[in-house]
């Protein structure tokens, strides 16, 4: 059965002192969690520190973004084995903010996912349709676009090692979630391309996650959904206690 992974995307947010005192408060809170994946994804300027709080603990480190290559002459980017070094497990990639800010393709999107996964960096791939996008009929075609182009050339394990998330943009930090209906729907789509692409096996074991304004008190029903496996969490992520009910309602 697939393991429900709870991630904390902090964003631009928290110094190095507010995000060890987050995260010591939040490994008090989950310490019994058992049956789910635990992530934060702090800035990396704190990604050593929240790495020392959470030796030997439940909680998993993740970075917000990677850079394709290694090293070299890349000013002001960050490469898979320099996030290793810092004890990263995962990395997000391709965020909806990525995407919009900072004009990532999916193009982009790939190569960031196949030098994670060069390097043993979990990537959490994220997809998602705009509202305009969703009120035209579109969200199958971009879905699909966002999942193949991303996926491109990954083989059947490199995928296992993958999380997507499923981000509606017009549900990120806007307080309007997916009703867990609409949750499922693009959940299941997801599915059934990884059915196709790879084999109902494959596509029976990878986690979904789903991510926009996900909430303790929104938690329990997403999650309850057949084919929604964890939620990756940005403003909720921000306060140990509403972080740590969203994991509790995963188990
Ligand atoms: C996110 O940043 O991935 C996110 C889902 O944010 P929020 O929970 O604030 O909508």
């Amino acid at each position: 059965m697939r393991i429900p992974i709870i991630a904390g995307n902090w964003k631009l947010n928290n110094t190095v002192s507010e995000a060890v005192a987050l995260t010591t408060a939040l490994k008090a809170l989950v310490a019994d969690s058992i049956g789910v994946e635990i992530i934060v994804a702090p800035p990396f300027t704190a990604l050593s520190a929240v790495h020392n709080v959470i030796a030997e603990s439940n909680i998993r480190l993740s970075a917000q973004d990677v850079f394709w290559e290694d090293s070299g002459a890349f000013t002001g980017e960050v490469s898979a084995p320099l996030l290793k070094d810092v004890g990263c497990d995962y990395v997000i990639i391709g965020h909806s903010e990525r995407r919009q800010y900072f004009g990532e393709t999916n193009e982009c999107v790939n190569r960031k996912v196949k030098a994670a996964l060069a390097h043993g960096l979990k990537p959490i791939i994220c997809v998602g349709e705009q509202l305009e996008e969703r009120e035209a009929g579109g969200t199958e075609t971009v879905i699909e676009n966002h999942v193949t182009g991303g996926i491109a050339g990954l083989s059947a394990s490199d995928l296992l090692s993958s999380v997507i998330a499923y981000e509606p943009v017009w549900a990120i930090g806007t307080g309007k979630t997916a009703t867990p209906a609409q949750a499922q729907e693009v959940h299941n789509f997801i599915r059934g391309l990884l059915t196709n692409a790879y084999s109902d096996e494959v596509a029976s074991q990878i986690c979904l996650q789903y991510g926009g304004s996900v909430k303790p008190e929104n938690a329990a029903e997403l999650m309850a959904q057949p084919d929604v496996d964890g939620a990756l969490v940005g403003g909720a992520s921000l306060e140990a206690e509403s972080f740590a009910q969203i994991v509790k309602r995963a188990i």
